[in-house]
């Protein structure tokens, strides 16, 4: 199968790069992401400024590797409808450094790249883990790598799309893996205002998050330790994709917390 890795942080994030270690055991990946970070920007497309692409010598050879002087959804467009020929099975975005949860997923680059590849028909996924510091990249890149086999052997709708968290961690503290929903969040926003001389300007600042973190929320599950994954698209694809996931997820985390290689799965390993 035929993967495009994106993600919001820009194409040198090393998240980016454990991602891509990870799945071209599955798949021929490729490489179209922002060429800096491009956090906070959500499923935007640009459309007001031209866009250029650059080839990339890429960190792990083999790999094609494209940046674009753009948003993560620029990058996924511009793959898929230019860079690739040939079609993409599937478009994965992250390992993000923090978290992308509750409401903030709306205005996440990381997502936002994830979103444009759903958009586009294809089932998608973004990985986060939520620290900014210090991030075990393993445990996501592994679990990205069970999750893509999955959608592979067609254990997972192909209209999927799925927001991924987890928690910072080593493999041996994670508790669990969960379907979740989405928590609220209340915002505390600042409105910064300045003066440069010629006219006034602002700065929104972000306060710091206030959760409603009900049972069943994403939030709720990142505390206690546990993988948050949440079906993000309305209608009734998903509950398909919660029932395939609830079917395969205590599964899936058996094999997460294993190690080593994960199992060879024949249906998901035809390249192409
Ligand atoms: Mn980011």
């Amino acid at each position: 199968m035929r993967i495009l890795a994106t993600n919001d942080d820009g194409i040198y994030a090393p998240g980016l790069w454990r991602l891509v270690e990870a799945l071209r055991e599955v798949g021929e990946v490729w490489v179209v992401a922002p060429d800096r970070e491009q956090s906070g920007v959500g499923t935007s497309v640009t459309l007001h400024t031209p866009l250029r692409i650059k080839g990339i010598t890429p960190p792990l050879p083999g790999i094609p590797t494209f940046a674009v002087e753009g948003t993560p959804g620029d990058s996924v467009v511009l793959a898929l409808g230019h860079i690739i020929k040939g079609g993409v099975d599937l478009v994965v975005s992250g390992i993000n450094e923090g978290a992308n949860l509750g409401m903030d997923v709306f205005i996440s680059g990381t997502v936002g790249g994830a979103f444009q590849g759903y958009f586009y028909g294809l089932p998608a996924l973004a990985v986060s883990v939520a620290s900014l510091e210090k991030v075990h990249f393993g445990p996501a890149a592994r679990l990205a790598l069970l999750l893509v086999q999955r959608v592979a052997g067609g254990e997972l709708p192909k209209e999927l799309l799925l927001n991924v968290n987890l928690p910072n961690v080593p493999l041996e503290e994670l508790q669990g893996m969960e379907v979740t929903a989405l928590a609220r969040r209340s915002y505390t926003d600042v409105i910064q205002e300045g003066h440069d001389g010629k006219s006034k300007y602002y700065w929104i600042v972000r306060g710091k998050a206030q959760w409603d973190a009900q049972p069943g929320s994403d939030v709720l599950a990142i505390r206690q330790n546990r993988v948050s994954v949440t079906p993000l698209r309305g209608g009734p694809g998903n509950h398909r994709a919660a029932d395939a996931l609830k079917k395969i997820l205590p599964e899936v985390f058996q094999e997460l917390k294993r190690g080593g290689s994960p199992p060879a799965r024949r249906r998901g390993r035809d390249k192409r």
